[in-house]
C-alpha cells in the first residue's frame, strides 16, 4: 500500500491544503489542517515526501512550506550534538 492510501486528507479538498498567504482565514486553515494531519497514519511519510521531493506549496503533514525549507536547511547542516552520550563519544573518539 502506498503511504497516500492511508492519508486522512485522501476525502478532503486538495485546496484545503494549499491556504493563499494574506487571506483572512490563513491560519484559521492551516490550524485546521494542522489537526487533520495530527491524527494521520501516514504523516511521517507525507513528511519525508515533501521534504525529499522539495515541495514548494501547500500544508504537508501539517508543515508551512518555510517550515519545511527550514528543515531541510537544518538536516543539511546539523547543529552540534545535544545528546550527551553522542557528545561524550564523540570527545572519546577526538582524545
Ligand atoms: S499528514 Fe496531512 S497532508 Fe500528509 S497525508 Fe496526512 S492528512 Fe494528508
Amino acid at each position: 500500500m502506498d503511504w497516500d492510501e492511508a492519508a486522512s486528507c485522501r476525502s478532503l479538498d486538495p485546496d484545503l491544503f494549499f491556504p493563499v498567504a494574506g487571506e483572512t482565514v490563513y491560519m484559521t486553515q492551516i490550524e485546521a489542517i494542522r489537526q487533520v494531519c495530527a491524527a494521520c497514519p501516514a504523516a511521517s511519510r507525507c513528511l519525508e515526501w515533501a521534504l525529499a521531493t522539495g515541495e514548494p506549496d501547500g500544508i504537508w503533514a501539517g508543515t508551512t512550506p518555510g517550515e519545511r525549507r527550514r528543515l531541510r536547511a537544518a538536516r543539511r547542516n546539523p547543529g552540534p550534538a545535544t545528546d550527551p552520550a553522542h557528545s561524550r563519544a564523540r570527545k572519546a573518539d577526538a582524545a
